[in-house]
């Protein structure tokens, strides 16, 4: 068998029977007053155009998603339009910004059905952004998600580590421990380590899962395609589009995030941190999270299970089953054939009839779209 990776620069088609109802568990919609790097209606007519049909956004816009008026303005005047716009069938859910101190604004939000639970971040290491620092706020959270029927996302950067050694693993670790240890007191937890990028951070969670706690372990599929060793699966796509938090590990890490996914564990899925940026921010400052277009997702995944012999069932379970479990949606379980076209030139990007010229360059993409409809 020649790996599909290895075959980047020839045309492929394959048939993989796939779920129905693909989920990205994570999903940066941006919009609000990043319009400039990318916006709900196009993230979401990329997910359409990707397969993807539940996309989970994150609330670290600008302004952050972090009270009840900013998760109804950006609800209402930005994401329930690109749906209707898109036709959508079902509703995109997202995450409300955690603070050391609007817990309150939460419990005014935890009644919305698009409000999926509360997303937890490091304190960043510049500017204000969105955080939450003190541990009985965590507590506090995770206890009112827990009564709500809420989930935690975490994403784990520990400061004190990031500021004295950088974007490290120890970092990662540290983050998730402390809050694996803070989880593990609150019963009828639901709890997402997003991005686990290391094997010593999805070992810790293992841990935690056989001690009974509900913790799942999202894998970004950027993390099994690439490494701090410059394996990439696509020779002829520039690296700077696939610059991503957190930091790209070792082929170890890497073969072991391959080893979850294939694993029969139900509380592994995929997400794919899909993060807008403008070309100009893109080759500017190389470092800006997520990966550049969520309609990789599929063709990521269906190439992982064909190069690595897993199950169609398998790849069902981390695109859709998974997460439909964990979240509480309800999904078909029967699968569906779907053909996947890897054009010869991957700068193409052309999946599923779906023609996408530039993925990353949003505003003038945008603009176009406009005046097709006008
Ligand atoms: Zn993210």
């Amino acid at each position: 068998m020649t790996p599909i990776a290895k075959k980047a620069r020839e045309a492929i088609v394959i048939t993989f029977m796939i779920a129905q109802i693909i989920i990205d568990s994570h999903a940066h919609f941006r919009g609000r007053r990043q319009s400039y790097k990318t916006n709900p209606y196009q993230v979401l007519r990329e997910a359409r155009l990707g397969g993807i049909s539940i996309s989970i956004g994150m609330p670290n816009t600008l302004d952050p998603i972090d009270t009840f008026l900013a998760a109804e303005d950006y609800r209402h005047l930005e994401i329930a339009p690109a749906e209707k716009m898109l036709a959508l069938e079902r509703i995109q859910p997202m995450y409300f910004g955690a603070r050391d101190n609007n817990l309150k604004e939460f419990l005014k939000v935890v009644y919305l059905d698009y409000i999926i639970g509360a997303k937890f971040y490091d304190e960043p290491l510049s500017g204000g952004g969105l955080f939450i620092k003190s541990w009985e706020a965590e507590r506090d959270y995770m206890q009112a998600c827990a009564r709500f029927d809420k989930v935690v996302a975490c994403h784990n950067d520990e400061t004190k580590t990031v500021r004295a050694k950088g974007y490290v693993k120890e970092a990662e670790i540290r983050s998730v421990e402390r809050r694996l240890n803070l989880a593990v007191q609150i019963p009828n937890l639901r709890i997402v380590m997003c991005h686990v990028s290391c094997k010593e951070a999805a070992e810790l969670i293992l841990q935690a899962q056989k001690n009974g706690l509900r913790v799942a372990i999202e894998i970004c599929p950027h993390y099994m395609w690439f490494d701090s060793w410059g394996t990439h699966w696509c020779p002829s796509l520039d690296a700077v589009f696939y610059w991503c938090y957190n930091n790209l590990r070792t082929p170890e890490d890497r073969e072991f995030l391959v080893s979850l996914w294939k694993s029969g564990n139900r509380l592994v899925f995929g997400g794919t941190d899909t993060a807008g940026h403008a070309a100009w921010e893109k080759f500017a400052k190389p470092g800006l999270g997520g990966l550049p277009t969520n309609q990789h997702y599929l063709p990521l995944s269906v190439t992982l299970a064909v190069d690595y012999n897993i199950s169609q069932r398998r790849t069902a379970e981390v695109t859709s089953f998974n997460q439909a479990d964990f979240f509480k949606f309800d999904v078909p379980r029967e699968l569906v054939p779907h053909t996947f076209v890897k054009a010869v030139d991957m700068r193409m990007d052309r999946y599923n009839q779906g023609i996408i010229t530039n993925p990353w360059s949003s505003e003038l993409f945008f603009r176009e779209e406009q005046l097709l409809a006008a």
